[in-house]
């Protein structure tokens, strides 16, 4: 297949972070294609039917305080989609109507495969994808992580179905006894959405995250999540031990076993909500890995290979962790204004939209005020 896509920037991932980036690059003048797997906002599509986000929604943009899960700052999911905690279809929506206002250069099924560097090349970068090979002098790796589930390491892992696999938590219908693994937002999410439809549910919370408080997100449940579960935690039983192994039986049960020695039996596949690991696993061998992710220069960039940005919740600069929508925006002016600057971008433009996404809180270049606690 010769379809070969060479460009000064390449974004992969068309979903949160590659549209609201793709969205600055066209605001500043700046040449690039966006490439995804699948379609605009795909992992949003992937998310269960009945599944929300937790972060509200809200129309404070003119007053300074832009929607919490807005992509650029004059936008909000809350105004596009009447809604206050979108479901995925829903915010795929909003991202498909920002392709369109904006009108971005997105090319749809197009998985990167492998991803290398070719030093004698004009355009290093090296993308090699289902559609063939692609280049770039620039990348903006925004590939995310729901489509890479973590399943865990314990015994029997496989025979659970991970939480990225469910498709409407309706599917569930026909099952009682039903066993979530994982006390984080997506386990509580499913405990929920199970016992809302009248569902016996045993919740596995190993980490005890039920009553672990944090006023950073990126560490402890969301208000959002404890309400729901508030509401219907006298039908749960959680149960505060991990779960060591999970055996699967010829007449179609299983038996959960955890780290107290305890047995659980249940004639449904387990939900796995053991979280996502990260589309960054193809990459990861052009940057320096530290504690568990890639080393980033205070640009967002590999510290090995120039050019080669990572956007979106994988970014993380010591404990201050970019793992929501409203987080990870706040990198999105850094990167655009040094690759305006690196591709003799108009100088003026880059100014106005900069200081646009400084005023809007686009644009976090001081990290210390990440990494502290609310007094109250
Ligand atoms: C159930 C759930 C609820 C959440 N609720 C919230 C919330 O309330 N607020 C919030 O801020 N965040 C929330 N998050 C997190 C949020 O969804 C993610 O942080 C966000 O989607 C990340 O955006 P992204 O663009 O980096 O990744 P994605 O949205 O996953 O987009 C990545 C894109 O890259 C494409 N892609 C992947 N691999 C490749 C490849 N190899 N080649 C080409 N393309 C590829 C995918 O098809 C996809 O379209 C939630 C997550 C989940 C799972």
């Amino acid at each position: 297949m010769n379809n070969a896509i060479k460009s000064p920037i390449i974004i992969v991932g068309a979903g949160a972070a590659g549209i609201g980036m793709g969205i600055l690059l066209k605001r500043l003048g700046l040449p690039f294609v966006i490439i995804d797997k699948g379609e605009v906002g795909a992992s949003f599509l992937q998310w269960p039917q009945e599944t929300k986000f937790i972060s509200p929604s809200f129309t404070g943009n003119f007053f300074g305080a832009v929607d919490l899960n807005a992509v650029t700052p004059e936008t909000s999911p809350a105004f596009t989609l009447s809604t206050e905690h979108p479901t995925g279809r829903q915010y795929a929506k909003y991202l498909k109507s920002l392709v369109e206002h904006y009108d971005l250069p997105v090319v749809t099924d197009v998985e990167v495969e492998n991803f290398d560097y070719d030093e004698h090349d004009d355009l290093p970068f090296v993308l090699d994808t289902n559609q063939g090979m692609h280049f770039a002098s620039h990348v903006i790796w925004a590939a995310g992580e729901f489509q890479y589930p973590h399943y865990g390491n314990f015994k029997g892992a496989e025979h659970c179905t991970h939480y990225a696999d469910v498709w409407a938590w309706s599917d569930f219908i026909e099952d009682d006894n039903l066993c979530v693994i994982g006390g984080y937002e997506s386990g509580v999410d499913a405990a929920y959405q199970l016992s809302r439809l009248g569902k016996k549910v045993t919740l596995f919370d190993g980490s005890n995250q039920l009553n672990f408080h944090s006023s950073d997100s990126s560490y402890s449940l969301s208000p959002f999540t404890r309400d729901r579960f508030n509401s219907v935690k006298s039908h749960i039983k959680v149960v505060n031990a991990k779960v060591m192994s999970i055996e699967k039986f010829d007449d179609g049960g299983y038996t959960l076993t955890t780290s107290e020695g305890e047995k659980y039996s249940t004639n449904t596949a387990p939900i796995n909500c053991m979280g996502f690991d990260s589309s960054t696993k193809l990459i990861e061998h052009l940057f320096e890995v530290e504690d568990d992710h890639l080393k980033l220069n205070a640009l967002d960039e590999s510290t090995l290979y120039p050019n080669l940005f990572l956007a979106g919740p994988q970014v993380q600069h010591d404990k201050a962790l970019f793992c929501f929508i409203y987080k990870f925006r706040q990198r999105f002016g850094i990167i655009g204004e040094v690759l305006s600057e690196r591709l003799d971008g108009d100088k003026k433009l880059r100014e106005s939209i900069i200081e646009l996404y400084k005023q809007n809180q686009f644009y976090l270049d001081d990290l210390s005020c990440c990494d502290d606690e609310c007094h109250c």
